[in-house]
């Protein structure tokens, strides 16, 4: 087994360990045991780093496109080099499949590559004037930005928090999850390593609202980057408006697919139920409603329990294990009490619904079929290992049931009607829609939701232009 890498803070190109520090426990979803101590941010490492992000952010932003480029790249590159112990890290914190957390790795260092290029393509425009007259609009990084990540993505998460602003020239101070650090911790590293000088980009941990708290009531902090639950997301948002700085918010929720009478109904089972218990389900853009068209509702669910049957659930790190445990303590709790709801609501159970061992966080995959529109799961994101299948009579109610919850994060569709794709694609509220397939996320393609699964994009042309504010400069000769 590789060495569990040492947990540090990064602060101004310094790395600083547990003396004279909180220490936080990292534990292993899997067995359940403390496998690694973290040390936790004073006030002082956090204004430190506050100081040292100004720096760092006037001295990245002076670079010029092709080093920033060079950089990022060498990164990505490194972080692929690296990519089995990152993995490795990731399983032993997070939980998920050895196999998952190498591909969310190889992931990161596409994304990596993709802004790398972004860095050329800041273009301004020049606006049509007279001659003696010159309108010139210029793209600026918008300043030093605090950036929380999430624990379901412990790589994938850190990369989406610091690659927009690295790319538009912008300083990064980042905080892992304290659940999951190691993963974080190594593409920060990695960073460094390609270039990235210390005080531009930094690590921190601690208590998650106390470090919010202190960072963005800086003026030097600039914008504000989330990953995580609506309810934190409001809070955070709350903070940032206090000094009118720029935000993205990338929080979840509520997946629907809608499965029509004319889709491949096989493919359609097979690809949804490999992604909705990809991760054990903690995914933001998980499937997580199936609205199932009455006609083909049995056949839908009776082939989804017999792929659930399949799935092999144990340790991450055994090369067979199709589904690990959940992350945490209060993910398994959560989703014992959000089935017991819905079973006592009048759901059916078909398959599932019960914790797996005593050891460790894993709950077995779950289908619940005819579930109550009352009941919590239906209307909280369960970010577990179940899914909702229902019946529905025609296209209009599975609109307006895809439509109902305030969250609007990623929904799937099957249907081999073009005309129905069209349609749909046009009344679905969310930010990214699937049809025909399961993935919602590419290196170039932004991604982000509506409403309560928050605002700002990340990925794509989009996750670079959120870090930077325009400059119109109105010259006469
Ligand atoms: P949470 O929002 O409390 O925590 C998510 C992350 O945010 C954690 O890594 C935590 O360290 C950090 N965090 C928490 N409070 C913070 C604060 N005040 N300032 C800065 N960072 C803070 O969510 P949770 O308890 O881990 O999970 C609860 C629910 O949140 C989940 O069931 C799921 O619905 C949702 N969630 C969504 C995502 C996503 O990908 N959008 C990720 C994690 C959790």
């Amino acid at each position: 087994m590789t060495e569990y890498p040492a947990l540090q803070l990064l602060i101004d190109g310094e790395s600083f360990d547990g003396t004279n520090r909180e220490i936080i426990d990292v534990i292993d979803p899997a067995t359940g045991e403390v496998i690694a101590q973290l040390p936790s941010a004073t006030n002082s490492d956090l204004a430190k780093a506050l100081e040292a992000t100004e720096r760092g952010f006037r001295l990245w932003r002076s670079k010029s496109a092709d080093e920033r480029e060079a950089i990022l790249r060498k990164g990505a590159q490194l972080i692929r080099e690296r990519a089995k112990e990152i993995g490795v890290a990731i399983t032993r914190e997070q939980g998920k499949p050895i196999k998952e957390a190498v591909g969310e790795t190889l992931y990161c260092a596409m994304l990596l590559e993709f802004y790398a290029g972004e860095c050329k393509r800041l273009y301004g425009r020049t606006l049509v004037r007279n001659s003696g007259q010159r309108v010139v609009v210029r793209y600026e990084p918008v300043g030093p930005v605090a950036g929380f990540a999430a624990w379901n993505f412990p790589a994938l998460n850190v990369v989406r928090k610091i690659g927009g602003p690295l790319a538009a020239g912008c300083s990064v101070i980042v905080k892992p999850s304290e659940e999951t650090p190691a993963g974080g911790l190594a593409i920060v590293r990695a960073m460094h390593d390609a270039g990235v000088p210390g005080n531009a980009l930094q690590c921190v941990f601690g208590v998650p609202s106390d470090i919010s708290e202190q960072l963005l009531a800086s003026p030097i902090i600039r914008k504000v980057t989330f990953t995580g639950s609506t309810k934190v997301g409001k809070h955070l948002a709350k903070l940032a408006a206090e000094d009118l700085k720029r935000t993205t918010l990338e929080l979840g929720g509520h997946g629907p697919v809608l499965v029509f009478n004319n889709a491949d109904v096989d493919k359609a089972i097979d690809t949804m139920a490999g992604n909705k218990y990809r991760n054990a389900g903690q995914v933001c853009v998980s499937p997580t409603r199936f609205l199932v068209q009455e006609d083909i509702f049995e056949r839908f669910l009776d082939g989804f329990v017999n792929r659930a049957k399949q799935i092999k659930i144990g340790n991450g790190l055994e090369s067979q294990t199709e589904m690990g445990p959940m992350s945490n303590q209060r993910g398994l709790d959560g989703i014992q009490e959000k089935v017991s709801d819905a079973l006592s609501k009048g759901a059916k159970l078909n398959f599932g619904g019960n914790r797996v061992g005593n050891r460790g966080f894993f709950h077995d995959p779950t289908v619940l079929s005819q579930v109550p529109l009352d009941s919590v799961i239906m209307n909280d994101e369960p970010f577990g290992p179940v899914a909702l299948i229902n019946p529905m009579p025609d296209y209009n109610s599975m609109i307006e049931e895809a439509n109902r919850l305030p969250y609007g994060l990623a929904a799937y569709a099957w249907t081999e009607d073009p005309k129905q794709r069209m349609q749909l694609s046009n009344d679905i509220e969310v930010g990214m829609i699937a049809i025909n397939g399961g993935s919602v996320s590419a290196s170039d393609a932004p991604f982000g939701g509506i409403k309560w699964s928050g605002y700002g994009l990340e990925d794509g042309a989009e996750g670079v232009s959120a870090c930077l504010i325009s400059k119109t400069i109105h010259e006469t000769a």
